[in-house]
């Protein structure tokens, strides 16, 4: 379902957002007004400079950070404002999250780090690891280390652990910028296989490549969405 069908209600819906830091005596406004719709079937991203709020909006969007001002709610339920124990459960159970520093335990090989970020569903059944390495063509690293693997087998793992709940909205902040090309399109080729599965995918990049799969692309500046286009 593309935009501008009526009735698709978006899966992940950011509205009115924002977010001041205090520093000190002063106060930064990272966002200041930021809409964001993502709708089933979309991949969506967000462009803009360094500092004009694209890693905040994305955590905001994610239920790791709160937003000042305005509401998230993915697949119709609210995940902000809400107390830090409900949202990290909403969060859990909806959201895949792949953030550029990684989100692996060092110490745990990739078969225990991905058994580590599923939470059972409500019938307290888990997705088997197998199936998941798999979707990100790992099966062979399972027991690799995260130092012993490369870059591109480090952002596939990364991504494994952010499907390992078939969440309905993945969200990726630079998920390709530091892979080389062939790397690069078989994590933006999972990417894109969510979307078309259903589910909404955003991505905060730079890349050209990570751009040509995106069905529109948000601009950022100083905190507010100053464009749009498809
Ligand atoms: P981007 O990802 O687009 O580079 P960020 O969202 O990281 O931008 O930052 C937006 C603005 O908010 C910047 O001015 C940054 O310095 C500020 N900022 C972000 N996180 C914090 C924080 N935890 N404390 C204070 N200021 C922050
Ligand atoms: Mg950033």
């Amino acid at each position: 379902m593309k935009d501008d069908d009526p009735n698709a209600a978006p899966l992940l819906d950011g509205r009115g957002l924002y977010r001041f830091f205090r520093v000190g005596e002063d106060e930064t406004a990272a966002l200041r007004g930021v809409d964001i719709r993502v709708r089933r079937g979309e991949t969506v991203a967000v462009i803009g400079p360094s500092g004009s709020g694209k890693s905040t909006l994305l955590a905001c969007l994610a239920g790791l950070d709160e937003p000042s001002g305005g509401a998230v709610h993915v697949g119709g339920t609210r995940i902000s404002h809400r107390p830090e124990a409900e949202r990290s459960r909403l969060r859990a159970r909806h959201v895949g999250i792949l953030l550029q520093s990684g989100t692996l335990i060092r110490h745990l090989s990739v078969r225990d780090n991905i058994r580590l970020a599923r939470a059972a569903d409500r019938h307290g059944r888990h997705r088997p690891v197998t199936e998941l390495l798999d979707q990100v063509e790992l099966s062979h690293r399972a027991d690799a280390l995260p130092q012993e693997l490369s870059g591109g087998e480090l952002a596939r793992a990364g991504l494994a652990a952010a499907l390992a709940n078939d969440p309905d909205v993945v969200l990726a902040d630079e998920p390709t910028g530091e892979l080389d090309g062939d790397s690069e399109q078989r994590v933006l080729q999972i990417l894109r296989r969510r979307a078309n599965d259903g589910r909404a995918v955003l991505l905060v990049t730079h890349s050209s490549a990570a751009l040509s799969i995106a069905d529109r692309v948000i601009t950022l500046h100083d905190g507010r969405n100053v464009d749009e286009r498809d």
